[in-house]
């Protein structure tokens, strides 16, 4: 017989018998499968577990602790949650069904909505179908086969999507008891390798995501090995709902968006107002201090501003539309960029001039679909923490290392201590020679590099006018949002004719780098605020503290504490309703407002207070004094006065 050489990772190689099963072969090699591995990646491609093996293979087992393993478990176990639908509605046509990040989902075509009545019964017999414990198998046709199988099943999508396979190749489908779908694989052994299962939610969604398409019926579901794992999976997406930042934003009321204002347009409250200023009191102070100069620039402009831009030719579908005004057109601003740019050609500027930074919390407008606007996060009109610099191509390596410690400094103040970099290269359309994209990216590895990050390139995923680095910070409950952005630009130099006088004498054309730190104001707000579950730290609470005397007769002494705490910089609230002291103690905490004053006799005799943190902890009694020391100590030390955020 012939035979191949296995190994498992690369170890104990043997030769066995040719078209050996990965299983056959794994207890060979290792004596027995360990029951949590369902499938194999065999030289790098994932296959299942009772595949046969054909050539010199090495292979790893698949786990659902790996990314591949999570996907072929949640993508197993959507075909699960689609046999269910067959067997409980019948008519319900099968469209597609992938693994997503945490879950999965599956489209089908269905006269109405799935009700949650309809939820709990394809949920029940998920289950039950899992204790089936089918043995799931594979069976490759050919395509005109294929077709054939599936129009004969009464699945008119399936028919469409391997109408769109290339002619030749085999098609692949799998079948669990009387349920067969088509899929690439690999899967599951068998339905009993779900361990925890849960339906999460229906939804409409249209078929190929075109809204000219009919729309379909989707079910979102999510499975663990075990279910302890589900229930801390399902105990974080309640964190997660009741960290929501449109609840949070209402319930302690920061801001509001109004029908009778505009979707997407946010209207800051006096608290999130407070909360804001302070972000940018200290942005503008670490922007200052690290050599950066700050502009203001219109909220409209000349359409024909962002004709030179190229915005007009390459951004309009996410531009508001022109207005006239005098005969004339003007644009409101989906970008800063050019009008630093007319900034920096104010002047003639000489080699000795660079770099220059220029800085802005500069709002722009941009067009979104009101069915894509979410909260803080997708919005029509947002400020953005923007910045340009100019600089010589010598200089450029040094300002991205200089941006991206800004970048870690700047939001490690805010508690956001895990970043992840992505250096992203030349894609296929773009601007600019091989020579000025080989430099700038190597600037900006070399900066990564220099600066000891550790990073991910995303090779072609670069914007068309240079490369970038992204930056994504982790959340306290665990997601990862990005915020912060470097992009080299070798376009805007080029359209707006940019120079400097070189110390040769003759002019050259400046590097133009984008930054932003945050991103943008309200969805790093947005961000902060369901990190902290709405209980900001002391620095940045909207009230710090608040003044609450027990009975009437105690006011005059609590007015006296009040002013003093204000004296020293404080900010403070004071509740003197004639409501219980224990009502005004639960209003307070659920306001998260840090410390709490009580105020009674003892306290007014000694001329002391009593303080109280919203966790419910008691501090004691104190003189003021102290209190306002404890309020100072929360601050981060790049935030207190005068001292920088880096150098
Ligand atoms: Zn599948
Ligand atoms: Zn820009």
């Amino acid at each position: 017989m012939e035979s191949i050489q296995v190994s498992l990772k690369g170890e104990s190689i043997q030769a066995l018998p040719k078209g050996i099963s990965a299983k056959a072969a794994i207890e060979q090699l290792n004596g027995a499968v360990p029951p949590e591995v369902f499938a194999v990646k065999a030289n790098g491609v994932e296959i299942d577990l009772l595949a046969s093996l054909e050539t010199d293979s090495t292979l790893q087992p698949l786990m659902f602790d790996s990314p591949e393993g999570k996907e072929i478990y949640r993508h197993s176990s959507t075909h699960i949650m689609a046999q269910a639908v067959k067997e409980c509605f019948p008519t319900a046509q099968l469209t597609i069904g992938p693994a997503i990040e945490e879950g999965f989902f599956y489209d089908f075509a269905f006269e109405r909505p799935f009700t949650p009545e309809d939820l709990e019964k394809i949920e029940a017999r998920a289950l039950e179908i899992i204790k089936r414990n089918l043995s799931v198998s594979r069976r490759e046709f050919s395509k005109e086969e294929a077709i054939e199988f599936f129009k004969s099943r009464g699945e008119p999508y399936k028919v469409e999507l391997i109408q769109g396979f290339p002619d030749g190749e085999p098609v692949s489908a799998y079948t669990q008891g009387d349920f067969v779908d088509l899929c690439r694989g690999p899967h599951l052994p068998a339905t009993g390798y779900v361990k925890a299962f849960k339906l999460l939610n229906s939804a409409g969604a249209y078929w190929r995501g075109d809204e000219r398409n009919p729309m379909l019926q989707r079910l979102y579901g999510t499975s663990f090995p075990s279910k302890e794992a589900l229930q801390a999976h399902l105990d974080n997406l309640e964190e997660i709902k009741r960290r929501d930042h449109r609840k949070l934003g209402k319930d302690l009321d920061l801001f509001s968006i109004q029908d009778e204002t505009g979707p997407g347009l946010i209207l800051w409250h006096p608290k999130g107002a407070q909360i804001r200023l302070l972000i940018e009191n200290f942005w503008r102070e670490q922007h200052l201090a690290n050599q950066y100069e700050l502009v203001y620039s219109p909220h409209v402009a000349r359409l024909d501003l962002w004709k030179t831009s190229g915005h007009v030719d390459f951004y309009k579908e996410n531009m508001f539309a022109p207005m006239s005004v005098e005969s004339s057109e003007y644009q409101l601003k989906p970008m800063n960029c050019p009008f630093h740019i007319m900034v920096y050609k104010s002047h003639l500027r000489s080699y000795r001039d660079l770099p220059i930074r220029y800085g802005e919390l500069g709002t722009v407008y941009r067009y979104e679909r009101s069915g894509v606007l979410h909260g803080l996060m997708r919005v029509r009109g947002f400020t953005q923490d923007d910045a340009h610099l100019f600089c010589r191509p010598d200089q450029l390596g040094e300002e991205v290392q200089k941006v991206l410690k800004f970048i870690t400094s700047m939001l490690g103040t805010f508690g956001f201590t895990e970043f992840k970099m992505f250096l992203s290269t030349r894609p296929e359309k773009a601007v600019g020679t091989i020579d000025q994209w080989d430099q700038a990216t190597l600037a900006l590895e070399t900066a990564l590099k220099n600066g000891g990050y550790t990073y991910q390139e995303d090779p072609g995923e670069g914007v068309f006018y240079g490369p970038k680095i992204d930056v994504k910070i982790q959340d306290a409950l665990g997601r990862s949002w990005q915020c912060s952005t470097v992009q080299i630009d070798f376009n805007n130099p080029e359209r707006f004719g940019l120079t400097y006088v070189g110390d040769d004498g003759k002019t050259h054309q400046p590097i133009m780098i984008h930054r932003a730190l945050l991103g943008s104001i309200e969805r790093f707000f947005g961000i902060l605020l369901e990190h902290f579950g709405g209980a900001f730290p002391a620095w940045l609470a909207p009230v710090q503290v608040i003044v609450l005397p027990i009975s009437e007769k105690h006011q005059g002494y609590a007015q006296e504490v009040e002013k003093n705490l204000r004296r020293e910089g404080c900010r403070v609230g004071l509740d003197l309703r004639n409501e219980k002291i224990g009502l005004k103690i639960r209003e307070a905490e659920k306001a998260k407002i840090p410390f709490m004053i009580v105020v009674g006799d003892r306290e007014a005799e000694a001329k002391m207070v009593a303080v109280r943190q919203r966790n419910g902890k008691n501090l004691g009694t104190m003189p003021i004094i102290d209190l306002v020391t404890l309020i100072r100590e929360d601050m981060p030390e790049s935030v207190k006065k005068g001292s920088l955020l880096f150098e």
